[in-house]
């Protein structure tokens, strides 16, 4: 076939056209470069299927697709953040295309530590991520459990993390749960916890909770109905609560205890509160874990006469010299060993 011949009008029609297009693309390109360099760390808040919300180093929330084969994530995870171009639809008739910009995890983060539930079939599920403080609320109703507290410290000592232990709704104190209070907070200062007896009702230990929950990460734990929520709203600045949340539906700021949230107080100090912390319950893997979990315990572990010691009827046991001697709490120690017995039973 004769290659039909162009006017001089048409040769200089599609030479623009060419070059408009080359510039197009060097544009489209050097976006692309642009955004593929701008990687940026963020704070994961919640996180659903192949999607997650995080928070930016700007206090901006930000909505993201997940790379795939990057594990687990879990809230309070940093996360490696791009923005990919998207392209959307393709109109082959008007050679145009929607660019849209994605924000994509493409890497977790070392984690500092983890925490982790045991679910179905033994399944190891994380609970929340890089934690500098497990915030153990107990209240007067219901009632302080020492030994659930010493399960939550066994969790704080393995993540390794802080712990703080709150008595909470001393408004209600009379003569009997005086001495209980007392009691508890005696116990577990005397170990080395920090322990501060609050009342929303009546505005005690606030200002105190603020200062032990600063320049830290805190998770909130405990029986349901002790108070975790109250405390939480009652210390956070106002505007943290408007948009303290966030809906994993919508995305949208809200206040709701239903999805995952991570607050701001007004000392750089940060709770993560998600449904997973909220019904997490301590487990043990092993009985080194549960050693290592009790702070006053552990001192004596080795010093037994006998290496393989069990502490209860051998003679030369360091740890029932030690109770003993009143350098071991009875209860504490009939605690370790009845949560050592327990694991050995199951
Ligand atoms: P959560 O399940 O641990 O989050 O507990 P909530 O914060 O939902 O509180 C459970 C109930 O205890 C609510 O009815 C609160 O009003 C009440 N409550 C919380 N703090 C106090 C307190 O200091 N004193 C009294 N008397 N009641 C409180
Ligand atoms: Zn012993």
């Amino acid at each position: 076939m004769a290659k039909r011949k162009l006017s001089k009008q048409q040769q200089r029609r599609i030479a623009s056209h060419q070059k408009s297009k080359i510039k197009d693309n060097q544009q489209r390109d050097k976006k692309i470069q642009l955004d593929e360099s701008s990687t940026q760390t963020a704070r994961v808040i919640s996180h659903h299927g192949r999607q997650l919300y995080a928070e930016t180093e700007n206090f901006e929330r930000i909505k993201c697709k997940i790379r795939q084969n990057l594990g687990d994530i879990t809230c309070g995870d940093y996360v490696l953040v791009q923005q990919s171009i998207n392209n959307v639809s393709n109109n082959q008739a008007e050679f145009t295309s929607n660019i849209e910009s994605q924000n994509v995890v493409i890497a977790v983060k070392e984690r500092k530590n983890l925490l982790v539930k045991t679910g179905f079939a033994g399944a190891i599920k994380p609970v929340a991520a890089n934690i500098g403080q497990l915030v153990i609320v107990t209240s007067l109703l219901p009632k302080p459990n020492p030994y659930l507290i010493d399960r939550y410290l066994i969790a704080a000592e393995n993540l390794p993390a802080k712990a703080l232990i709150i008595i909470n709704k001393v408004d209600l104190i009379d003569d009997e749960t005086k001495k209980t209070v007392k009691d508890l907070s005696t116990l577990y200062k005397n170990i080395g916890y920090r322990v501060i007896a609050s009342s929303i009702k009546q505005n005690i230990g606030m200002e105190e909770i603020s200062d032990a929950l600063s320049n830290t990460t805190s998770i909130l734990v405990g029986l349901s109905g002790v108070g975790k929520s109250s405390i939480v709203k009652a210390i956070l600045p106002k505007e943290e609560i408007k948009i303290g949340a966030t809906s994993e539906s919508t995305g949208e700021g809200k206040h709701t205890t239903t999805v995952s949230a991570l607050y701001h107080l007004k000392c750089d100090g940060i709770i993560i509160d998600s449904p997973g912390v909220r019904d997490f319950t301590p487990n043990n893997n092993n009985i080194d874990e549960i050693t290592n979990g009790f702070v006053d315990v552990r001192q004596f572990n080795g010093a037994c006469k006998f290496s393989n010691c069990s502490h209860q009827n051998e003679p030369g046991c360091a740890m029932k010299q030690a109770v003993a001697d009143n350098k071991l709490n009875k209860q504490r120690f009939k605690n370790y060993l009845r949560l050592v017995n327990e694991f050995n039973e199951s």
